[in-house]
């Protein structure tokens, strides 16, 4: 189905939630049934050698403590997931370059060579043959939000990178034969609702196999610790028209929707999203794992465990699924736009 500019623009201001809401669950159930695919994730590392000014985990930050997970504890961490019966592990962390590239790899064909899991990766902006030996090594999938597409604010956000190499990026993970994952911070501070519209139309031309988006949560310890947060509604509405728009791609309802609204994973699932991502980094050190206030922290903890992930997914009137969850997606046809 197709949006025009207009209707895009409509939708997202909240002409009609009800319409726009109704049509990306009836597009959700069509392509995916009532399933809900599951991906365990661990965030082995909170070092990161960038300074993105909306982040917990930017290098200037040193107010939090640091911490990084040894090989073994990842691999104990893996089985965990294995034996929860989940079929895909997220490895995520800040750019750490403590973990050599072939220490990384080791690590994925280990798990690869011992389990039949999906590997997905979400470990930032690296060079080609990285990613190329990862890929090797049997990565399966790369999640990289673009952030923005507004390339001032992005600039402006993420100091000392390029917007063309985390494009760039996207473009070697593609070739390297991936399914890719891209998205936005929804309410990036300077971006306006036509810069949401660009970025809906330039995810959507490049035929993602996954598409994560979330608000923008200011965080206390960053240099926007006193912007505007991203809007939930806003992003509720990101997620329909993103469904709508690339009915064949998995969205996950990410954590992010849970800090800025109390069940707002379950309502992401609702207009449209059918992944679910909960957390199985260790409990002692989750916390530290701070993108954003209300990510991991103590008190509301057992959001990310697994059984509240699954009674939540029953409650939103969906069916939990263990299966890998590949994008029915084939081949992307992305292209970089000259
Ligand atoms: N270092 C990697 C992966 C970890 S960050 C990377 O940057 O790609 C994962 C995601 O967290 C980012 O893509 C960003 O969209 C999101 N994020 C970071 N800070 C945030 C904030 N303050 N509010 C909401 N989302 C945030
Ligand atoms: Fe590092 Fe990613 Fe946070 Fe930027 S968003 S500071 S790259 S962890």
């Amino acid at each position: 189905m197709n949006l025009s500019d207009r209707e895009i623009r409509e939708y997202l201001k909240g002409k009609d939630d009800a319409k726009l809401f109704a049509e990306a669950d009836r597009i959700r159930r069509d392509i995916f049934g009532k399933d809900v695919f599951l991906r365990g994730i661990l965030e082995f590392s909170n070092y990161c050698k960038q300074n993105c000014l909306y982040c917990g985990l930017r290098r200037d930050n040193h107010e939090i403590l640091r911490y990084r997970l040894s090989n073994s504890e990842i691999m104990k961490c893996a089985e965990e997931i294995v034996n929860s019966g989940i079929s895909t592990i997220v490895f995520q962390t800040g750019e750490d370059p403590y973990y050599s590239d072939n220490e990384i790899a080791n690590i994925i064909s280990a798990i690869k060579t011992k389990y039949n899991i999906a590997v997905t990766l979400s470990l930032g902006e690296r060079k080609r043959e990285t990613y190329k030996l990862w890929r090797d090594a049997g990565a399966d999938r790369y999640l990289i939000r673009m952030e923005s597409f507004n390339l001032k604010n992005y600039s402006n956000a993420r100091p000392g990178t390029i917007w063309q190499n985390r494009r760039k990026c996207l473009e070697y993970l593609d070739e390297l034969g991936y399914e890719i994952g891209s998205g936005i911070m929804v309410g990036l501070p300077g971006d306006t609702l036509e810069d949401i519209v660009t970025a809906i139309k330039e995810l959507t031309s490049m035929h993602l196999h996954m598409i994560g988006a979330g608000p923008f949560i200011a965080h206390p310890q960053t240099p926007f610790s006193n912007k505007k947060n991203g809007s939930f509604d806003m992003t509720l509405r990101v997620y329909a028209i993103m469904r709508i728009l690339n009915p064949l791609a998995n969205i996950p309802s990410t954590s992010a929707m849970e800090s800025a609204h109390l069940r707002g994973r379950m309502k992401g699932l609702q207009v449209g999203a059918n992944v679910i991502m909960p957390s199985f980094t260790p409990k002692r050190i989750r916390e530290l794992y701070n993108i954003y206030p209300g990510k991991n922290v103590q008190d509301d903890i057992d959001k990310d465990d697994l059984q509240a992930a699954l009674d939540m997914i029953v409650k939103a009137g969906y069916k939990v699924s263990f299966a890998r969850g590949d994008s029915p997606l084939k081949s992307s046809k992305f292209k970089v736009q000259s």
